[in-house]
């Protein structure tokens, strides 16, 4: 054995020590959390991770940051060939894949290139910290700033002394067969085929294996553990539709926590996220509240977790107290059970608790000391949040902000009956009239007087006295909360309703039967109010046999479609977008009249972003002749919020300017004439926002129903 194998072998034991270690202890700190099943539909999982992890789709968003992030990425996937031949050289001497014949020219000429393009990137990535200073790139803290220069600095190092390596290797004749290096070939051919090459060489091999080993170790204490769990956590991520909340079962005994109070009633999956957030501000730069000037900052929020996992973690290892028995009962679905399972397991869990434990961030007492909600992340944050799915949508390691700030609100409302105090009356008015709007049940069916709608009840009433079967194509129309009792929501369900009635529908309403589909208290953390709501809607629709459902609601739409099929409630439903584009396409709707117009759509959050619905409504409009269609500068999945879902509909905006205001203001500068909206709530905030700005002579806001029957008419 050769000195240099000897020292080799020596440094890859203590690194490859510190890898096991550190995974150790990430695999242990996401045990304190929750068990939650993210290991099953393999195939979809992989499909998922080669598009978004690999593929980096969700980075290439970002027409600027995209390519700089997938230079250095798939750098990285190319340059892992030569950190196996380095730790092969530093094992047997010389030693290179060049038994892979051709296959082995296309890694060499990758890496080659991809160590330029690694270059470029990372100067890209400095000068946007530095010189350009993007704004979500800038941190306050110190530490997180040296962090990332750091990681930057180690990277060059890494692909430049790579450079050399193979550069002084090639100038002193050591090519290897099937090898195709031409910027190495360059750089050789400037160097001497003597020892001192050679000399520089080691030196170069040295520095490059020795960067490696060290950047692996690094990451875990770095905000660059991403670059570990980052493609896992694309893997795990939840293959539900983005806009889906998972029930509480509240007949599980067990449950001493409704919703998240602390990282251990969080899943291990959402402390996964904690440690796989790469810091970019991407969720934080498109999140409605934080534009508008409120302290909400999504980014924050994970981070927080992270922070408080880092603290709380190690002493909940040390006491035994696991979220479930281990990750390998766990994923083979033996064990869910929290705790250890033995009292061996409780005494060696003991000891790594304690090892883990070496050097705490706070004492036990601190941690105890502080609380989750409130000194980690302040309430406030909880309560701004619209639902509106944006900072899913562009985070680029699939983390899961909008389920953990449901979590946390589910705590402080069913736990805790600690919410902001306006929603009180929604709660309130949702339990004794099954609407957030106090209107009595009564008047729900109240806007379909003298349009000889019938409802569920009468037919049935007639299918069962003339002993008649229910028709195959009825089909059921939803009309909603805000349908039903908001005065200018009505007139949009007035106005479908017509449309169906031209063309030859057969629908029918529950009329009074209806409840709220249980996604206003849903959001608001209200997660009892909710199944209780769900559950009668869902008996109801049962009762009658509804196969088939229409709405004018996107927010009844997701919750039916995403959520209902958690309770036994599963149906084809449909928005009436997509409804109504169809019944256009097949000609049940004609177009008579022109509209000569310029018109912009808003796109609601929980129909696009949550539910993909982007094309419908713009293929209503334009087969109307005369509308000129143009685009706000957020449009489709980058749309800005309305500023009302999430339950802020029945909150007080304190903070920053309105969100509304914002959403208006982007819709005013098209100088579109007409605002076309396809929901209740998108239509009370653009209403609202074009009166605040004095254009509500000037500028109307119409939901997409309206525009057709215009046209139709
Ligand atoms: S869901 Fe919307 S409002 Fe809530 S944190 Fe994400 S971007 Fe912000
Ligand atoms: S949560 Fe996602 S988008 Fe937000 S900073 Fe972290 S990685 Fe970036």
């Amino acid at each position: 054995m050769t000195l240099k194998t000897g020292i080799f072998i020596i440094v890859l034991a203590v690194a490859f020590g510190g890898i096991i270690y550190n995974s150790r202890r990430l695999l242990d700190f996401l045990r304190v959390g929750k068990w939650t099943d993210r290991f099953d539909n393999i195939p979809e999982r992989l499909r998922r991770t080669f598009v978004i992890a690999i593929g980096q789709s969700k980075i290439m968003r970002d027409p600027v940051a995209g390519p700089i992030h997938v230079f250095i990425f798939w750098g990285f996937l190319v340059l892992v060939f030569a950190v196996i031949e380095s730790i092969g050289e530093g094992l047997f001497g010389r030693f290179s894949l060049s038994f892979l014949g051709g296959a082995y020219s296309v890694i060499t000429v990758s890496q080659d290139i991809f160590i330029a393009l690694v270059l470029i990137g990372v100067i890209g990535a400095f000068w946007r910290r530095l010189v350009t200073k993007v704004k979500r790139l800038q941190s306050s803290d110190e530490h997180e700033k040296k962090d990332a220069q750091l990681i930057l600095y180690t990277i060059s190092v890494i692909v430049i002394a790579l450079l050399f390596t193979n550069s002084t290797r090639i100038a002193t004749g050591g090519i290897y067969p099937n090898e195709v290096r031409p910027i190495a070939s360059w750089l050789g051919s400037f160097m001497c085929p003597c020892n001192k090459t050679l000399a520089w060489y080691e030196g170069f091999w040295w520095v490059h294996i020795v960067a490696v080993l060290g950047f692996m170790n690094y990451l875990p204490y770095s905000k660059h553990l991403h670059v570990i769990t980052s493609i896992p956590n694309v893997y795990l991520s939840d293959l539900k539709r983005k806009n889906y909340l998972k029930p509480i079962n509240f007949e599980d005994e067990t449950l001493t926590q409704y919703g998240a109070k602390d990282i251990e009633d969080l899943s291990w999956k959402q402390l996964l996220d904690g440690d796989t957030c790469t810091h970019c501000g991407r969720c934080t730069s498109v999140c409605p509240a934080n534009i508008t000037g409120k302290v909400l900052d999504p980014r924050y929020i994970i981070i927080a977790t992270q922070q408080r996992m880092l603290d709380k973690a190690p002493y909940l290892i040390a006491e035994g107290a696991f979220g479930f028995s281990s990750w390998e009962d766990a994923i083979a679905g033996k064990s869910e059970v929290r705790g250890p399972k033995s009292e061996v397991e409780n005494q060696k869990r003991t000891v790594t608790g304690t090892l883990l434990g070496v050097s705490p961030r706070l004492t036990l007492e601190e941690v105890n000391s502080k609380n989750f909600i409130g000194d980690y992340i302040p309430q406030e944050m909880l309560w701004q949040c619209t639902t509106c799915q944006a900072c899913m949508t562009e985070c680029p390691v699939m983390i899961e902000h909008v389920d953990e700030i449901v979590d946390l609100r589910r705590n402080l409302v069913m736990m805790d009956a600690s919410f902001p105090p306006e929603l009180q009356s929604a709660f309130s008015s949702m339990e004794n009239n099954y609407s957030p709007w106090a209107f009595s049940p009564s008047e729900r069916a109240d806007w379909s007087h003298g349009m000889g709608i019938e409802t569920m009840a009468e037919y049935q009433l007639t299918v069962d006295s003339k002993q008649l079967t229910v028709k195959e194509d009825m089909i059921l129309f939803w009309v909603g909360c805000a349908g039903s009792f908001d005065a200018r929501a009505k007139k949009i369900t007035q106005a479908f309703a017509e449309l169906m009635q031209i063309a030859k529908i057969n629908f029918k309403i529950l009329g009074t039967e209806e409840k709220c589909t249980g996604d206003p208290a849903r959001r608001m953390g209200n997660e009892y109010l909710a199944q209780t709501l769900i559950k009668d809607n869902i008996e109801t629709l049962n009762k009658y046999n509804i196969k088939k459902i229409v709405t004018t609601c996107p927010h009844c739409f997701n919750a039916i479609k995403n959520e209902w099929g958690d309770f036994g409630g599963n149906y084809d439903v449909v928005h009436h977008t997509d409804f109504v584009a169809e019944l256009l396409a097949k000609g049940d709707l004609v177009i008579t009249n022109d509209l000569h117009e310029r018109v912009t759509y808003h796109d609601s959050c929980y129909l696009g972003r949550s539910n993909g619905i982007y094309d419908a409504p713009r293929a209503s409009l334009e087969a109307i002749p005369g509308l000129e269609i143009v685009e706000m500068e957020r449009s489709k999945s980058k749309g800005l919020c309305c500023g009302a879902g999430g339950g802020q509909m029945w909150m007080e905006e304190k903070e920053g300017k309105r969100i509304n205001i914002e959403r208006t203001e982007e819709a005013l500068a098209t100088d579109a004439k007409t605002i076309a909206s396809a929901c209740p709530y998108c239509m009370t905030m653009m209403t609202d926002g074009v009166k605040a700005k004095h254009e509500a002579d000037n500028v109307r806001v119409r939901d997409i129903a309206e525009l057709v029957l215009e046209a139709v008419k």
